[in-house]
């Protein structure tokens, strides 16, 4: 779908991209954001990760190379999960697995040659080439969830508590006590159903 709305809760590019599957992961109400290569060019377009213009020229692109597009979105789908994994089990004090860490070390041998010194709004900076392949998305992301493994950050790194969530964040707060990935969806959900049970409780005594 063109026009699904992205939500950019996470703090992190890799987890936002994590966090293009919606409902709780495995469950019934797994929803999947990232059905075309298109999606995720729109992803990418809405996180800043591309401009306007690259995204058309990309889309433009891909409709040439549809079979490289479709293993581009799959390959993207694959370093999520992994992504996903990671961060879940730091996030529950585990350690992750060799094969998950393999799947981002393979994605930053293969792309992090495209990184440039290019000129930011605050100076010079670390950025990429023009983004002129299908696959040029990929690098970035696999950066940031490198960047973020290797920061004081990680300890933050956060799994929203409602059971019917799996979306994933830095918890910026000072005193840590962000416990939903957003406060209008799942955290109000959470406040409804304690007031609810809580009536519940009241009516039966
Ligand atoms: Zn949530």
């Amino acid at each position: 779908m063109a026009n699904k709305s992205f939500e950019f809760i996470s703090g992190a590019e890799c987890l936002d991209l994590a966090n293009t599957i919606g409902g709780a992961r495995g469950q019934t109400n797994e929803i999947e954001y990232l059905e075309s290569y298109q999606d995720l060019l729109n992803w990418g377009r809405l996180k800043g990760l591309l401009s306007e213009r690259q995204a058309a020229s990309l889309e433009l692109k891909s409709k040439d190379h549809q079979y490289e597009a479709n293993e581009v979105l799959e390959k993207t789908k694959e370093l999520r999960k992994s992504i996903y994994h990671i961060f879940s089990a730091f996030a529950s004090g585990q350690i992750p697995s060799d094969s998950d860490l393999l799947v981002i070390n393979r994605e930053l041998e293969h792309g992090l040659h495209r990184q440039r010194i290019v000129w930011g709004s605050s100076g010079y900076e670390w950025g990429w080439e023009e983004p002129t392949e299908l696959d040029s998305l990929l690098a970035p992301i696999a950066r940031s969830a490198a960047d973020l493994i290797t920061s004081a950050d990680l300890t933050h790194v956060k799994e929203c508590t409602s059971p019917s969530c799996s979306w994933l964040f830095v918890d910026e707060t000072k005193n840590q006590s962000r416990r939903w990935c957003n406060m209008k969806t799942c955290g109000n959900r959470n406040k409804l159903q304690r007031f609810r049970s809580r009536q519940i409780r009241h009516e039966q005594k």
